[in-house]
């Protein structure tokens, strides 16, 4: 495959006899823990308490260790979970406190190199040049995504544009000026700047240049990835995994060769697939991805429960890369709504809404708990105008496909084009909740 290899930025971590993977994976998790035992933490000297030097020979041995969870790092805020001296960090981040306190990851010189590295590695496997100019739009700040990609896109050598979030159109005016080659963005940013340029009369001028994307940070579905293609016309659009708990961006990522699944960097971050119980669920079948890191100094995690839901793809990828790969996200452990003892991944309702061509890339689920038996909601946006005929046979052939797919009956509604707020920053917020009658959102609900 010595042809392909040209795409990879490490081709000789990339590329790995997997034997001699396993064995390196082994080395790093035996001096991780014969580290982590001795650097007089609380944390660090509960976690591995019952763990007897010696008794982890081996990546195999891995299974003997305790998992970690999401309270773990809230419960240790905002450095118990340290593994160096806070003087031996030179950066940290954080992620937003949804429930309480923000979660904080603290980074030694080395972490800071090793994000840089598998950045570009995630960037060049989506088809980045050290040539390009790289436009990235991820949010900066405490949040890993921008300088994640900022980082992996000069460690590359590409040109980067640190666009950071929001301000679309005099983001959509940089790309044609600077004549960017790469995009980098949550996927609902994406299609917003497409949505913009096509506004501005800028579209052209952009696709003479932009050839991919690396998105990531929500979950998107195929629908999504086809939706985005076709507002770019002529972009390939790539999906890019990873948590600030772990790294950021740069866990896992999409190759050009093997669409629809990541590649998971497993020189530093071991994947494991468990079912409910924490036990490792056969190839193929969906279950909860745990993540070790193998090489993080100032941070790491054992045996994280990463709360996202995938399945390992065991077939060899045609572009060379022999790590393992995951396939692309159905949704979070913590998204999944129960709706009158039905399990539904808002996925599931994006895919079914994007499969129409004559609905936008923007939508809203709400889920109306004002009755003992919730009733789900979807707003949906028309692409472009259509008359009330047309208009009343779309809302009826959504609400059948929804009920097939869902096995559930929901209540949809259409707006026109444009009619639904466009987010500019951070995250795209889809599901939204009204428990009580002055909930400033019944007013969108149907009577
Ligand atoms: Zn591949």
């Amino acid at each position: 495959m010595a042809t392909l290899t040209g795409t990879m930025f490490q081709p000789e971590q990339e590329a790995m006899d997997r034997r001699r993977l396993k064995e390196l994976q082994g080395e790093r998790l035996v001096a991780l823990v014969g580290r982590l035992k001795d650097t007089g933490s609380a944390y660090w000297e509960a976690k591995l308490a019952g763990v007897e030097p010696g008794s982890i020979r081996g990546i195999d041995d891995l299974r003997s260790l305790p998992f970690t969870i999401k309270s773990d790092l809230r419960d240790c805020f905002p450095f118990g979970m340290l593994a160096v001296p806070l003087a031996g960090t030179v950066r940290v981040h954080a992620s937003s406190g949804t429930r309480g306190k923000p979660t904080v990851v603290a980074y030694t010189a080395a972490d800071i190199d090793l994000f840089a590295q598998v950045n570009a590695r995630a960037i060049a496997a989506a088809g980045g040049r050290r040539e390009d100019v790289l436009h990235i739009a991820y949010g900066y700040g405490l949040f890993t995504g921008g300088l994640g990609l900022h980082y992996g896109g000069e460690r590359l050598g590409a040109t980067v544009v640190p666009a950071s979030g929001g301000n679309p159109g005099f983001q959509v005016q940089l790309m044609a000026d600077l004549g960017a080659n790469g995009l980098a963005c949550t996927p609902s940013f994406a299609l917003l700047l497409a949505e913009r340029a096509e506004a501005d009369g800028l579209k052209d001028r952009i696709r003479k240049h932009l050839r991919y994307g690396v998105f990531g940070a929500e979950p998107w579905s195929e629908a999504f990835r086809s939706k985005i293609e076709r507002a770019w016309d002529g972009l390939e659009a790539h999906d890019i995994y990873g948590l600030s708990e772990v790294i950021g961006p740069g866990v896992a990522a999409e190759c050009r060769e093997g669409r629809g699944s990541l590649h998971v960097f497993e020189d530093h971050f071991y994947p494991e697939v468990v079912d409910e119980h924490g036990e490792p669920v056969a190839p193929g079948v969906p279950g909860e991805l745990v993540l070790t890191t193998l090489t993080k100094e100032a941070q790491p995690v054992i045996r994280y429960r990463t709360g996202d839901i995938t399945s390992f793809v065991d077939a060899p990828c045609r572009c060379g890369r022999t790590s393992r790969r995951i396939t692309r996200f159905a949704g979070r452990v913590d998204d999944m709504l129960v709706i009158r003892g039905t399990n539904i991944y808002p996925s599931e309702i994006e895919a079914v809404l994007l499969d129409d061509h004559r609905v936008s890339g923007q939508y809203q689920i709400i889920l109306d708990r004002r009755s003992a038996l919730p009733e789900l909601v979807v707003r949906a946006e028309l692409a472009a105008p259509v008359g009330p005929d047309e208009r009343a046979q779309l809302l009826r052939s959504l609400a059948v496909a929804l009920k097939e797919r869902l096995r559930l009956r929901v209540e949809v509604l259409i707006g026109d084009p444009g009619s639904l707020l466009r987010q500019e920053t951070g995250k795209a917020k889809r599901v939204w909740e009204v428990t009580s009658a002055d909930d400033p959102l019944v007013a969108l609900l149907p009577k």
